[in-house]
C-alpha cells in the first residue's frame, strides 16, 4: 500500500467504514475549509469525478467512460493523481457507486461491486483499489445514498434526517437517510424492485425486469417506457397516455415508501423525472391513494413541497460523493 497521508492502514480501514450522516456538523465544515476533496459518481455508463469543496467550489471535473474495471478505475485514479500533483493532496475521496455493492462493515468485500448485471464488473473492489492507488481515505456508498447525502447537505433535503431519494432513469433506485444515517441494512434498499399491485387485464405489459418482469423498475424505468410505447421517454408528448400510467406506478411505489419509512420528504431525480409535468400527476395520485390516512400536514396541505425534484439537479450524486469525503475527513 502506498503511504496514506500518515494514517496507518488500520485507522484508514476504520475511517473508511464510518458512515456519513445528514448535514455535516459545523465543526466538520470548518475543518473542511481550505482542503480539497474528491467525489466520484460511479455509473454504468460513466464515472463523473469532481474535486472541490461544494456546489460553488468545484475546481476540476471529468467524465470517464465505464468500460472495464481496470481501465475505468485506472483512468479515475490517474485523474485524481494528476490533479493532486497540481493542486495539493486531497483530504479524502467519496464514491457513490452503481451496484449492487457491499456496504457491510467488517465484510471482506466491503466497498466491492458484487453481483451486478453489468458485464465484467462482478466482484470488483472499487473502494479498496482507489484507496490503494491514491493513498487517501475513501468513503463508499450506493449511488442513490450519495445523491441523498448531496441533497441533505446542499439540496432539497437540508435539515431532514429521514427522507427518500428515488431516481427514475435507466434503472430505478432509491436510498436516503433514516434517523440521520444512510440506509444500509442487510444489503441495501432495492426500492426499484418493489412489487406493485396492478390489474394485468387492464395492463398486460409484462415489464422489462429480468428478475421480476413487472416490478417498479420493470414497469416505470426509461427502458420500460421505451419497450411499452415504442419510443424513448423523452420523445413522448406531454398528453400521451404513458404519463398517467407512469404517474400511477410511481405513486404506488411512493405510497409504499411513505407507509414503510415515514420519510419527511421524497426527492425524485433521474432522466424520466426531467418531465416536470410528472410531478403534479404523481403528487395527486399519492394523496388520492393515501386517502387521508397519514394525517401529516406536509402531505395533506403541502404535497408540492413533499414530493420534489432534486435541489442539485443532476449533480446530486457527484456532489454527494464530495460531501461523503468531507464528512469522512472531518470526522477524523
Ligand atoms: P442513468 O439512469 O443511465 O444514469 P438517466 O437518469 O438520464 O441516466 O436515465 C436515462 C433514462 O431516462 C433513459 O431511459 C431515457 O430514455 C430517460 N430519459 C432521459 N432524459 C429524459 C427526459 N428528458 N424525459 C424523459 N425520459 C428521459
Ligand atoms: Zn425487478
Amino acid at each position: 500500500m502506498r503511504p496514506s497521508c500518515g494514517y496507518p492502514a488500520s485507522v484508514l480501514a476504520i475511517a473508511s467504514a464510518m458512515v456519513v450522516s445528514m448535514r455535516m456538523p459545523e465543526d466538520a465544515h470548518a475543518r473542511a475549509e481550505g482542503r480539497l476533496f474528491g467525489g466520484i459518481e460511479g455509473g454504468g455508463t460513466k464515472f463523473v469525478c469532481v474535486i472541490g469543496r461544494g456546489p460553488g467550489e468545484i475546481v476540476a471535473e471529468t467524465r470517464i467512460p465505464t468500460t472495464t474495471p481496470d481501465a475505468t478505475l485506472a483512468q479515475t485514479a490517474e485523474f485524481f493523481r494528476a490533479e493532486s500533483a497540481r493542486r495539493g493532496n486531497l483530504a479524502a475521496i467519496g464514491v457513490g457507486c452503481f451496484g449492487p455493492v457491499d456496504l457491510r462493515e467488517g465484510s471482506a468485500t466491503q466497498g466491492f461491486i458484487t453481483t451486478t448485471p453489468k458485464a465484467g464488473w462482478e466482484h470488483t473492489d472499487v473502494a479498496g483499489r482507489l484507496r490503494k492507488d491514491l493513498g487517501v481515505p475513501v468513503a463508499f456508498d450506493t449511488d442513490v445514498n450519495a445523491a441523498a447525502i448531496g441533497e441533505a447537505q446542499w439540496g432539497a433535503a437540508q435539515g431532514l434526517d429521514t427522507f427518500v431519494y428515488l431516481t427514475v432513469g435507466t434503472g430505478i433506485g432509491g436510498g436516503g437517510l433514516l434517523g440521520g444515517q444512510p440506509m444500509h441494512g442487510l444489503v441495501h434498499p432495492e426500492m426499484g424492485h418493489m412489487l406493485l399491485p396492478r390489474d394485468q387485464s387492464l395492463d398486460p405489459f409484462p415489464g422489462v425486469c429480468p428478475f421480476h418482469g413487472g416490478c417498479l423498475e420493470g414497469l416505470a424505468s426509461g427502458p420500460a417506457l421505451l419497450a411499452r410505447w415504442g419510443q424513448p421517454a423523452e420523445s413522448l408528448p406531454v398528453d400521451h397516455p404513458a404519463w398517467a400510467l407512469e404517474a400511477r406506478y410511481l405513486a404506488l411505489a411512493l405510497v409504499n415508501l411513505v407507509c414503510t419509512l415515514s420519510p419527511q420528504r421524497i426527492v425524485m431525480g433521474g432522466g424520466v423525472m426531467e418531465q416536470a409535468h410528472l410531478f403534479p400527476l404523481v403528487r395527486k395520485e399519492v394523496v388520492a391513494l393515501l386517502n387521508g390516512y397519514i394525517r401529516a400536514a406536509e402531505i395533506l396541505d403541502a404535497v408540492d413541497a413533499y414530493i420534489v425534484p432534486p435541489g442539485l439537479g443532476n449533480r446530486s450524486g457527484r456532489l454527494g460523493a464530495l460531501a461523503m469525503a468531507e464528512r469522512l475527513a472531518g470526522s477524523g
